[in-house]
């Protein structure tokens, strides 16, 4: 990359989709998405916050942002950030105050380090309820209007994309408006299982947690502790006797405890005594969208925005089979960015379906092939498919993952947030990093050339 004044908005474009892989997404906007970019030269990033807490709050990710940076750039950066408080009436709509400025107040009055921070764009009113998912979200509410009283723990399990996250995010934001005095903790199970490593093995991760003191403060002084993904620790033995003693501790005196997990609490590899707890609870698991759903969730999808729609489109997109919401949001989104970018007045069938070819057919096929890849891959540069698929940062894993995304972009006719989702669950923007980072490599560097023509010959082999 070039350094001049000019490429620090797309400098700072490509840090934050690297960013976009490491931090916890929930966080990701709210702590690096309302930075600015103010200057990109000599090695320095200058942004600019909207206000102080905003940059407090960023400065507790900063070394995520260096490291990013550094990956981009090829090599140190060095990151100024200033305070523009012009910021907020010029580039950021003008707001009340936000749930994420309450829970900030909260953090700032209170001793609580911030975890995850709730999201408002998830809320009750914009989950769309259907059979498939009307019992989740009616106890969800329940729980939110009533914390601790009748429905505790509640273990929302379901697949990939149908709306556990959003549903456990709206309760949190439900509770931080209407009992602003209730302490909530939104976590995902990796960030818990990452701060008790910290606490047993000092400086091994970027966890600001020192001590089990700060850990127990952490997780067991709230009135809400609100866990995404549990299943991360399953098989993690001495995390899960530690998610035991806090769930304990939390259900004792009477927090309300929500977790989430991508299957029942039964089907989970953890002591028969957890278990049990959730038991206890209430399970409400979310299936996958019917059709009649799935065009609900579509026509919300694209009254948000201005274009007008024929109501082909509705029935066109919801008549396909897919599985989760997330596509269904990923297949509008596409839509209404081609519609935009080619300034169409109207969307209609013709163009829906010529955006959308290749997005929906086959899927079959391509879980085989995308399988094949990664497999080969994994093969090819002796790393487990666990850690290909994972989060793991070091540039061992990071370089095949890179490479099995270009080769999957390149051999299958998968989109971007397909491709994403086949590589656990990332964002299409870090699958396009992925392939523009290998292309740049591929111009460079004659092994790399060498590596992919050696791994799609096997690849073709295999199918
Ligand atoms: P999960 O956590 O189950 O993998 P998410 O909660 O992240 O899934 O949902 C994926 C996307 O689909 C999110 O953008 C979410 O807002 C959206 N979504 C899921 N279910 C619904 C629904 N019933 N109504 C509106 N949006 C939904
Ligand atoms: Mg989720």
């Amino acid at each position: 990359m070039i350094e001049t004044e000019v490429d620090k908005d797309e400098f700072w474009a490509l840090v934050l989709e690297s960013l976009e892989v490491k931090a916890p997404s929930p966080q990701f906007n709210s702590r690096y998405g309302r930075m600015i970019p103010v200057s990109y030269k000599d090695g320095t990033l200058k942004l600019a916050s909207p206000n102080q807490f905003q940059r407090d709050w960023f400065m507790k990710g900063i070394d995520l942002v260096r490291q990013s940076a550094q990956e981009v750039a090829g090599k140190e950066i060095s990151i100024q950030v200033v305070v523009d408080e012009s910021i907020i009436t010029e580039q950021i709509e003008p707001k009340s105050p936000t749930v994420n400025e309450i829970i900030a107040e909260d953090i700032k009055e209170e001793h609580a380090i911030p975890r995850g921070i709730l999201d408002e764009k998830y809320t009750f009113d914009n989950f769309i309820a259907g059979d498939s998912n009307s019992f989740a979200r009616s106890i969800a509410m329940n729980v939110a209007e009533h914390p601790g009283q009748r429905y505790n723990p509640l273990f929302i399990s379901g697949g990939s994309g149908l709306g556990k996250t959003h549903l456990l995010q709206a309760i949190g934001n439900y509770i931080t408006q209407v009992y602003p005095h209730k302490k909530v903790i939104y976590t995902t199970a990796e960030e818990f299982f990452n701060d008790f490593m910290s606490v047993i093995n000092p400086g091994s991760s970027s966890s600001e947690i020192k001590d089990i003191g700060q850990f127990h403060k952490m997780y067991r002084e709230v009135d809400v502790l609100l866990m995404d993904d549990i299943q991360f620790i399953e098989g993690k033995i001495a995390t899960m006797e530690q998610f035991f003693h806090t769930f304990e501790t939390l259900y004792n005196k009477k927090a309300q405890i929500v977790v989430t997990s991508d299957r029942a609490a039964a089907e989970i590899n953890m002591a028969e005594r957890m278990i049990t707890r959730f038991q206890m609870g209430v399970e409400a698991d979310v299936l996958p969208p019917s059709y009649e759903l799935r065009y609900a969730i579509i026509k919300s999808l694209f009254e948000k925005q201005s274009i007008p729609v024929r109501k082909e489109v509705f029935e066109y997109l919801a008549d396909k089979n897919v599985r989760s919401v997330r596509e269904i949001e990923g297949a509008v989104n596409i839509i209404i960015a081609f519609a935009e970018l080619s300034h169409q007045s109207i969307i209609d069938l013709e163009m829906t379906q010529k955006t959308t070819a290749g997005l929906f057919k086959n899927q079959m096929n391509h879980i085989v092939k995308v399988a094949t890849i990664q497999s080969e891959v994994c093969k090819f540069f002796k790393v487990n498919k666990n850690d290909l698929l994972g989060s793991k940062r070091q540039q061992s894993i990071v370089y095949p993952r890179h490479i099995a995304m270009y080769l999957t972009q390149e051999l299958t006719d998968l989109s971007y947030p397909l491709i994403g989702r086949e590589f656990g669950d990332r964002d299409h923007t870090t699958v396009m990093h992925a392939v523009e980072k290998i292309k740049k490599m591929i111009k460079s560097d004659p092994q790399v050339i060498q590596q992919i023509e050696m791994l799609t010959e096997q690849i073709k082999r295999q199918q």
